[in-house]
């Protein structure tokens, strides 16, 4: 039995379902299942940490060298007109899976968006756009075309 319940380690290890965009040793990108909009991503260092104060300096930059690559290749794969990070810590603060994660958030201008989505977007959309922004990868040409 997994001795954590938690959701994002459950994804990590596979036991859970997830569309994947991007992975390497320390880093998992995939999509959120709750969209705020289509594209909504989440990034997380694969080792557990509840918050930013828990997580290690080498998780943190991991994430956040991956968060320009995800950036880059969300930008690349959808064209959003802006794009909000979020980090959240704490109920407090509405963090409502504890296993550090940064949101990256495609933007419309008069979008209005709240920062959690409130309705599961389907699996196959899900897989569909995923594979969009996978295939916008390698990030170093995506940054020379910007
Ligand atoms: P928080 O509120 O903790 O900053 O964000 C947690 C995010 O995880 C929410 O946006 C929520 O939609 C997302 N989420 C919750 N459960 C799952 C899940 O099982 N799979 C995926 N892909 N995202 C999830
Ligand atoms: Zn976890």
């Amino acid at each position: 039995m997994a001795e954590s319940p938690c959701i994002f380690c459950e994804i990590v290890a596979r036991r859970a379902p997830a569309a994947r965009i991007y992975e390497d040793e320390a880093v998992l990108v995939f999509l959120d299942l709750f969209p705020a909009a289509p594209g909504h991503t989440l990034l997380i260092p694969k080792r557990h940490y509840e918050n930013l104060y828990e997580a290690d300096e080498p998780s943190l930059l991991a994430v956040t060298a991956a968060a320009r690559h995800a950036a880059h290749a969300l930008r690349r794969a959808r064209s959003p007109e802006g794009l909000t990070v979020v980090q959240l810590n704490g109920a407090a603060a509405g963090q409502t899976v504890f296993h550090y994660h940064v949101h990256l958030i495609p933007r419309r201008h008069g979008d209005n968006l709240r920062s959690h989505g409130r309705v599961a977007a389907e699996r196959g959309e899900l897989e569909s756009i995923a594979g969009e922004i996978a295939a916008a990868y390698p990030v170093d040409e995506a940054v020379e075309e910007a």
